[in-house]
Parts: structure tokens; C-alpha cells; sequence
């Protein structure tokens, strides 16, 4: 899997898909540049992602926020205090480790790469030996030892007892020489959290008062602007905002490529939905699923899970629209013991990266976690006042309302007092808000999908990666690579190629038939070199067509008059079309 991940890096450099940013000066770690192909590749998948939640859907908008924003914002959600991973640091090298990297008894630090592993003579085999002499399973060994070895760390899911004890083993293999001074002993040092946030200065002056940080995640804006898309777009609980944009995390160890960058791209929704006990007053029941799978068009009384699982298979959808198929992607759902403390349920999607199977996207169910609390640290009310509800309260029954208003009032004391809020304060805001319910009004709910840009498209490229073996056109066997993006995203749609370019009569009539496509699509021409040599460069770019001019095409057999060869990336085969049908016939394939 190592070499497979070699051979897609060394590709995205060499066709221009991904380049280390700052590569003539020696790179800066974590972060990426998408080339001409990538840059294209990128820009399809993100009009997919917006169209498909705004421009197809009634009710969701759209927002684009700052980078920078008020560093309030990030107190209120959680970030200053909590974004942070927990840190050792070498007191002779001043490196710093993720302290779950680190062994609390023998003060060893369990990361150490591949490469390194090589070099001491650590391999798979041992790896598999050692497993097995712990009593692994042979099948489970034979995974981990594979794993373990292409990661060389305990994020590869090792973080049970063998794997922590492989780690530990190999290691020492290496001397323990990785990151911290030999002598040192890291145990010493005391367990810091170390704030994942990029933080500069806004203004001349560099004071405390001044600090601004860099978003680690677009969502947050969404909540801060809530009031205003609410107030402004004539959308009603329950709709959505959603949002593409930069995010920075100062990230302790970027690594697997693009999959861990500082610097990278969410798209991001907020499904705003009524409180459940707000659908109960108004339906009289609330929908749960049943069953798993697309529970289907959303109704007026589906419940906070009904839209969570709805999400879910919306995401998965779109994955398999773009050329992630349902069965190259993995739902995982936390377990109660997961869960951030706000969350209700989460679901990660998964996909089988070379490197591991690893997360793409999360979708969680927030509660009214966010805006409430961008109500008590804005102090700006965040409830909404639903007609529906007031018209549907004045006709229950007291037995009725009494029990919808107590069920409110336990919800929002137990929110309050989680987040730190002391008992008394919290009964009080808790009743304010249960009687508010009774006059229509709550903090709505939140579904929030949240996925990475980078990943997915690094996910899209290892899944188009594929190799053939095929005969060249002089019969002789070759190895070819070829990209099989889905054609919705692939970076070119069509090439046009001359059979030959010192002939002004072949050239003329390809120059016409690329100037016919290009206004519809991204258009590539090409004459340079053999005609199958250009056929492997548009494999390797992942163009899903061809089109040859040839003397055909001039009239040479009068009944070819016009027509063109489109070769079919997949297939190889070509077939002959008139000119005139080439543009409805690609359109009608690339969308
Ligand atoms: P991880 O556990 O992998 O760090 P996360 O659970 O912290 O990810 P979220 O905060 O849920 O990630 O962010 C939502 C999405 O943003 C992720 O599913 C991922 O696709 C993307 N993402 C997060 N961090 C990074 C990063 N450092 N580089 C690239 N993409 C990222």
C-alpha cells in the first residue's frame, strides 16, 4: 500500500495534479498546491458539492465568510479553550510529541516512519512474528503487522494493547533516537495542551487585546451570521446554510499527503431543525427511523434522527454521483463514549485511503450546542419564533403542555449545566426557555455535514488510480496508467488531437472542432507526439474522451465526410460521430 501511495504522489507531481507548496525553497511542511489538473479537479468537485445544496434544493442558502473573524467566536465555541491536542516537549531538543505518543511507564515515543523501521531492519515479517507470540489472531496479526508498518504509528487504530507493545518494540529498534534527545527523558517534562489554531495580530499593534486567529473551521461563521440569513433569505426552521472555504489547524503531525494539511478546505452545511418537543406540539408524533437507508423526501414531523439519517444517505449519494460508489466508503457511527459532549449521534464517512481506512467526512447532530452558546457569550437572542407553534400550542391540552414544557426545561437545564453553568443560574434560563416554548419560540437544532475539499479529493485520485496492461499500437505490451475519475469531476472532459500537425488542412478543421467545445467544457488540444503516446497522456490525466481528426474527417472515404474518432478512456474502443452530434452527445456524458 506504501508503494501504491508512492506511485499517486509521484503522478500528482508529474501530471501536475498536487505540488508541495513552496517546493524551490524546500517545501513547508502540511502545506499543498494544486496544479493545473488538480486546480481544475478541485474547482469541479466544489461546484458539485454548492450546486447540489443550493441551487437544487429550496431550502438551503448559502454564505461566505471571512477568514478572520471576532477571536469571541471562537471562545464561545469552544476553540481557545478546548481546540488543543495534549504535548510533551524534549527539554534538550524542544521537539514536541502528541503525549498519547508517548508510554507512561517507560517514557518511550511510539512514532517513528517506514522509512526509518527499514533502515534498522524492522519488517512486516517481525512485526507479524511479534504479533503472533501475543497471542494475535494469525488473520488480525497479518493486518496490524501490514498496517502498522505502513504508518509506523498508533493512529493506524493500534491503540490496543499489541499494537502499543509492536510500537513499543520497534522503537526501541530504532534507539529511540526519532524526535528526542537520547538522554532525555520525556516523562519529565510535563503533558501542555498545545491550541491547534493559527493565531496572527489584527491592527500595527502586537498586544493581547489584538490577537485574531485563523478559522479552524467554517462552520462557526455559519452560526454567527444565523440571524441575519434567517432574517434575510425568507427561509423557515427547518433549512440549512452552507459554506466553502479555507480552514487552518496548526496540526502537531501533517502527514499522508494531502489527508492532514495546516492549511485546507471544508464544505459545510448547518441543517437548522425544530427541538423535537417543538414537532410533537405541532404533529402531534415525532418520526424516528425505522429502518436504515434514505428514509425519503423530509417531512414535517421527522425528528432531529430522521434528518441526522437523511444527511447520512444525502451525503453518501453525492459521494456515489462523483465516482465514490456506496461500497468504496465506510459509515462509522461513534459510539456513546465518542461523542463530544454536545453531540447526540455522529457519523463519520469513511474511505479506504492506501494508507488506511480513514475519515472523509463527519455528520453530526449538534442539539442547539452552538447557538446557544453564541447566545450567552454575544448575548443576542438566537431563538427563532415559530407561527406554526404558537397557532398548534394554543390547541393542546394542559396534560399535554405540561409535559412537552418539562421535557424543554430538562433538555436545556442539562445543556446549561454541561456547559459549565452553575445549577441555579441554569433552572432559571432553563424555565425562561421552557415558557418561551410556549410562546413559539426555541433555539433550533442542528445536522451538521462536514467535509474536507482535500480529502475527498485525494480519495477521488486514489480511486481513479488504476494500472492495465495493454498492447501498444505495434503489439507490443505495455503497462498503462489511467485515472478513472468519474467524467462530473474529471479535470479535462475532452481532448482534441490532429492526427498530424504539419498538415494546415487537419489542423484547421481540429482548431474548429476544439473552438465548438471548448465554450461548453474543459477542452485540451493536443498535437504533439505519436497519436498513442497522446491517448496515455490523456489516460494518465484522466480525460474521459478523445477526439481524433483525421484524413477521414477531410472527406478522404466521402461517406466519413465530417465525422471524427472519440475514443473512450475506459474502453479504448473508438467509434466514429459526426461532428455535428459530438457536443450534445459529450454534454448529455459529462454531466
Ligand atoms: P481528524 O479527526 O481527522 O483530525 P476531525 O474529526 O478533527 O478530523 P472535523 O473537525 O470534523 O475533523 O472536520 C471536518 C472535516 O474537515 C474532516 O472530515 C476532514 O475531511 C476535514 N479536515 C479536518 N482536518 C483536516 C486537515 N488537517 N487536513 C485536511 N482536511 C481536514
Amino acid at each position: 500500500t506504501n508503494e501504491l501511495m508512492e506511485k499517486i504522489v509521484s503522478l500528482c507531481k508529474r501530471r501536475g495534479f498536487v505540488f508541495q507548496s513552496s517546493e524551490i525553497y524546500g517545501g513547508i511542511n502540511g502545506f499543498w498546491d494544486y496544479g493545473p489538473l488538480g486546480a481544475e479537479l478541485k474547482r469541479n468537485v466544489k461546484e458539485l458539492w454548492w450546486t447540489s445544496m443550493t441551487r437544487f434544493r429550496e431550502d438551503v442558502v448559502g454564505l461566505e465568510a471571512t477568514i478572520i473573524m471576532s477571536p469571541d467566536i471562537w471562545r464561545a465555541s469552544g476553540h481557545v479553550d478546548t481546540f488543543a491536542d495534549m504535548m510533551r516537549e524534549c527539554p534538550m531538543t524542544r521537539k514536541r510529541v502528541r503525549a498519547d505518543q508517548v508510554d507512561p511507564v517507560s517514557g518511550v515515543v511510539y512514532r517513528f516512519t517506514g522509512a526509518k523501521a527499514k533502515a534498522t531492519g524492522f519488517t512486516v515479517e517481525k512485526a507479524f512474528a511479534f504479533l503472533l507470540k501475543k497471542g494475535e489472531h494469525p488473520e488480525s496479526a497479518r493486518k496490524k503487522a501490514k498496517e502498522f508498518y505502513a504508518l509506523g504509528s498508533i493512529d493506524a487504530g493500534m491503540k490496543d494493547l499489541a499494537g502499543i507493545e509492536l510500537i513499543g518494540e520497534a522503537t526501541s529498534a530504532v534507539e529511540n533516537s526519532v524526535d528526542f534527545h537520547p538522554e532525555s527523558n520525556v516523562m519529565l517534562s510535563e503533558a501542555r495542551p498545545f491550541n491547534l489554531m493559527f493565531k496572527t495580530y489584527v491592527g500595527p499593534v502586537e498586544s493581547e487585546e489584538n490577537v485574531a486567529y485563523l478559522r479552524p473551521e467554517t462552520a462557526q461563521a455559519i452560526f454567527a451570521q444565523f440571524k441575519n440569513v434567517l432574517e434575510t433569505s425568507r427561509q423557515k426552521v427547518p433549512f440549512g446554510i452552507a459554506q466553502v472555504g479555507k480552514a487552518f489547524r496548526n496540526e502537531v503531525t501533517p502527514r499522508n499527503f494531502t489527508f492532514r494539511s495546516r492549511e485546507f478546505e471544508q464544505m459545510e452545511l448547518e441543517f437548522f431543525i425544530k427541538p423535537d418537543e417543538a414537532i410533537e406540539a405541532i404533529s402531534g408524533t415525532v418520526a424516528k427511523p425505522e429502518t436504515k437507508g434514505h428514509p425519503g423526501e423530509p417531512q414535517s414531523n421527522w425528528g432531529w434522527q430522521m434528518w441526522h439519517q437523511y444527511w447520512v444517505e444525502e451525503r453518501i449519494k453525492f459521494y456515489d454521483n462523483i465516482g465514490l460508489p456506496r461500497t468504496t466508503l465506510e459509515e462509522y457511527w461513534q459510539k456513546p463514549e465518542e461523542l463530544a459532549h454536545y453531540a447526540r449521534a455522529t457519523v463519520d464517512l469513511l474511505f479506504k485511503f492506501p494508507f488506511g481506512t480513514q475519515e472523509l467526512e463527519g455528520i453530526a447532530a449538534r442539539s442547539d450546542f452552538d447557538l446557544s452558546q453564541h447566545e450567552r457569550f454575544s448575548r443576542k437572542p438566537m431563538g427563532v419564533f415559530d407561527d406554526d407553534l404558537r397557532a398548534a400550542w394554543a390547541k393542546l391540552d394542559d396534560v399535554k403542555k405540561q409535559e412537552l414544557t418539562k421535557r424543554y426545561y430538562e433538555a436545556r437545564a442539562r445543556y446549561l449545566t454541561k456547559t459549565g453553568m452553575d445549577s441555579e443560574k441554569a433552572a432559571k434560563k432553563a424555565k425562561e426557555d421552557a415558557e418561551g416554548l410556549a410562546k413559539g419560540q426555541y433555539i433550533p437544532h442542528v445536522i451538521e455535514p462536514s467535509a474536507g475539499v482535500d480529502r475527498l479529493i485525494l480519495a477521488l485520485i486514489s480511486n481513479a488510480y488504476a494500472e492495465e496492461e495493454v498492447t501498444d499500437d505495434k503489439g507490443k505490451a505495455e503497462t498503462r496508467v489511467v485515472m478513472r475519475f468519474h467524467p462530473r469531476v474529471a479535470p479535462i472532459k475532452v481532448a482534441v488531437l490532429p492526427l498530424l500537425k504539419n498538415k494546415p488542412e487537419l489542423v484547421a478543421k481540429s482548431r474548429e472542432v476544439f473552438e465548438l467545445l471548448r465554450r461548453e467544457m474543459n477542452a485540451f488540444y493536443d498535437d504533439g507526439g505519436a497519436i498513442g503516446r497522446r491517448y496515455r497522456r490523456q489516460d494518465e490525466a484522466g480525460t474521459p474522451f478523445c477526439v481524433t481528426i483525421d484524413f477521414d474527417t477531410l472527406g478522404e472515404k466521402p461517406e466519413l465526410l465530417n465525422t471524427v474518432t472519440l475514443r473512450d478512456r475506459d474502453t479504448m474502443q473508438q467509434t466514429r460521430v459526426k461532428i455535428d452530434e459530438l457536443l450534445p452527445m459529450l454534454l448529455q456524458r459529462v454531466r
